[in-house]
């Protein structure tokens, strides 16, 4: 039966995790929490860089998700306000001009917005090979 890591299993790993992020000595924090170093130092080489990863995918897929609602939103709001600019009771052509200058300008940013995201994308299927192969 494999050996289960009293800090993965400890109630308190998240503050023990930090802690090793944070550069905190492996003697301290073993003193601290009332864990053997070996146990410490096995947990930071074999257990922290995967959850470190795992943290850094869900932070990065929830500011995906809210930068691309606030962008459609906006999108749709200023499509809104084009609707009006172009209605015949109200034409304001001036407005209409404006608006259509920001729609260009939020395209752009969707445009460098979805690049950027396949770049972000690429570079983890080449880490995920590098580590396939090392
Ligand atoms: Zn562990």
């Amino acid at each position: 039966m494999p050996r289960v890591c009293t800090i993965c299993t400890h109630p308190d790993r998240d503050l023990i995790d930090h802690d090793l992020v944070i550069g905190i000595a492996n003697r301290r924090i073993s003193a601290q929490w009332h864990l053997s170093e070996a146990a410490v130092r096995r947990h930071k080489a074999d257990h922290l860089p995967e959850r470190l990863q795992q943290a850094h995918k869900q932070r990065y897929t929830a500011e995906t998700v809210d930068i691309q609602q606030q962008l459609t939103r906006l999108n749709i709001e200023t499509w809104a306000i084009l609707k009006e600019s172009r209605d015949p009771a109200n034409r304001d052509n001036d407005l209409a001009l404006k608006t259509v200058a920001r729609l260009e300008k939020q395209i752009e940013l969707q445009a460098r917005f979805q690049k950027d995201q396949e770049l972000e994308e690429l570079m983890r299927r080449v880490e995920a090979l590098e580590t396939i192969r090392s």
